[in-house]
């Protein structure tokens, strides 16, 4: 598959209205695209006995989103207590919840247990630990780490300097601890890519969980019910990049399971996914003002949003694309530093970016477009500075846009606040 241009749901026209009424900057959500490929995910994966995909929530905690992934058929994947609560408030339930987490607090495990949701353990110790705070489930997850037998990518690192998962030797321990503390049902996880576009990666990931699946059973007797390949499947921010082929990356799975899964006598196996960028990443933008202008060593675009609203290009020097509705055929004649107004020059959406020529101003200047940002968007915006995060919108099948989430105030920025000499519990209250 070929790069694409990339795409924005709204005419200038139709987002000059929007803007009229939803003043800038805010996130804008395209639910057509979100179901769109949600249903081509689950067409792809339809070539396995079962195939479930928990949305990573932390990537766009929003319950309307959380709302339209799950009446596609999606679960999710929680790894904090508020996560579990969001799942639960938007009915997604039991199993279809997949517990990810680490470094957990009890009273979180104990939230997990009680939603019956899936609990993945991050570590030897937490059999113990899980033990002691609640209770062995009848069905339990693990998290393997391949450590050295595995490439890792750039955005999470080599496995062996990874925090997360058990050893293989752990694993071949654990498993049947886990039996002798009642569990009956077992499953294997790894998360070992972010942002991995290249699909032999994952179908290589895959096998690796298949192989050590055999492995586990052949040397314990203990059957894995399915296999969970984690998040971190890559999406184009870049134009020229090309998607991942879903049918291509089901398929080579498909293969792999075919070769090891069927002759170790494992079929059926289910195929569980953590998805999030790849769901929901290209359905959403960042839409904000050009405002200032400025020329020194290097020529500026000052924006009304700033990276508590977007933090990746600041965080990883991650691209966006940027577009600027009405001029997307426009030459790109200009060079500019695209930033925000945080006090810290790692504040750019865009690092010398040819661009068209941008017109500026409060209320006159180009409105600018920031692709990809439906996933670790948001959600990873901050308050530092004084920043209050944007709002967010959902545009509907229908063409009309409703509001998801209000624009944080003032108020919101005071709430924790509490005042010197002001006598209070521990919790804060009154
Ligand atoms: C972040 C995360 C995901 C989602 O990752 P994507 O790269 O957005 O697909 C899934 N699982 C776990 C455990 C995660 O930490």
């Amino acid at each position: 598959m070929m790069g694409q241009p990339k795409s924005f749901p709204l005419s200038k026209a139709q987002l000059e209205a929007l803007v009229g009424q939803y003043p800038t900057p805010f996130y804008l959500y395209d639910e057509a695209g979100i179901r769109h490929n949600a249903r081509a995910i689950s067409r792809a994966f339809s070539i396995f006995p079962s195939f479930q995909e928990h949305y990573a929530v932390k990537a766009l905690p929003n319950p309307a989103i959380l709302t339209i992934l799950a009446e596609e058929g999606f679960g999710a994947d929680c790894s904090s207590l508020p996560e579990l609560r969001l799942a639960e408030m938007v009915g997604i339930r039991g199993e279809a919840v997949m517990f990810t987490s680490n470094e957990t607090p009890a009273a979180e495990y104990r939230a997990a247990l009680d939603q019956g949701a899936i609990i993945n353990l991050d570590d030897f110790t937490h059999i113990a630990f899980l033990e002691a705070s609640a209770r062995i489930p009848d069905l339990i997850s693990c998290r393997y780490n391949p450590g050295p037998l595995k490439g890792g990518n750039a955005i999470i690192g080599k496995p062996e300097e990874a925090k997360y998962g058990f050893t293989r030797e752990q694993l071949l321990t654990a498993f049947p601890l886990l039996r002798d503390k009642g569990a009956r049902r077992f499953a294997l996880h790894t998360m070992v890519a972010s942002n991995e576009l290249n699909p032999d990666y994952h179908i290589e990931t895959a096998r690796i969980l298949f192989e050590l699946a055999a492995e586990i059973q052949a040397k314990t007797g203990i059957r894995m019910e399915f296999v969970n390949l984690g998040g971190g499947a890559g999406i184009p921010y870049k134009p020229e990049q090309a998607p991942l082929d879903y049918a291509y990356l089901a398929g080579g799975i498909k293969k792999a399971y075919d070769a090891i899964i069927v002759p170790a006598g494992l079929a059926p196996l289910g195929i569980h996914t953590e998805w999030a960028r790849v769901v929901t990443g290209p359905y959403g933008w960042l839409v904000a003002r050009a405002v200032h202008r400025k020329r020194i060593y290097r020529e500026y675009i000052g924006l009304d949003a700033c990276m508590a609203d977007l933090m990746r290009p600041g965080l990883y020097g991650a691209y966006h694309h940027i577009t600027i509705p009405g001029k997307e055929t426009a030459p790109a004649i200009a060079t500019y530093d695209v930033v925000g107004s945080l006090c810290e020059n790692n504040d750019k959406f865009a690092v010398q970016r040819q661009l068209p020529i941008i017109d500026v101003g409060e209320t006159t200047g180009d409105l600018v477009v920031i692709h990809d940002a439906g996933a670790h968007g948001r959600a990873m915006g901050f308050n530092y500075n004084g920043k209050l995060r944007c709002g967010e919108l959902l545009l509907r099948p229908d063409g009309s846009v409703t509001m998801i989430r209000r624009k944080e105030t003032i108020a919101d920025y005071f709430a924790t606040l509490l005042p010197l000499g002001k006598t209070v519990n521990r919790k804060g209250e009154p």
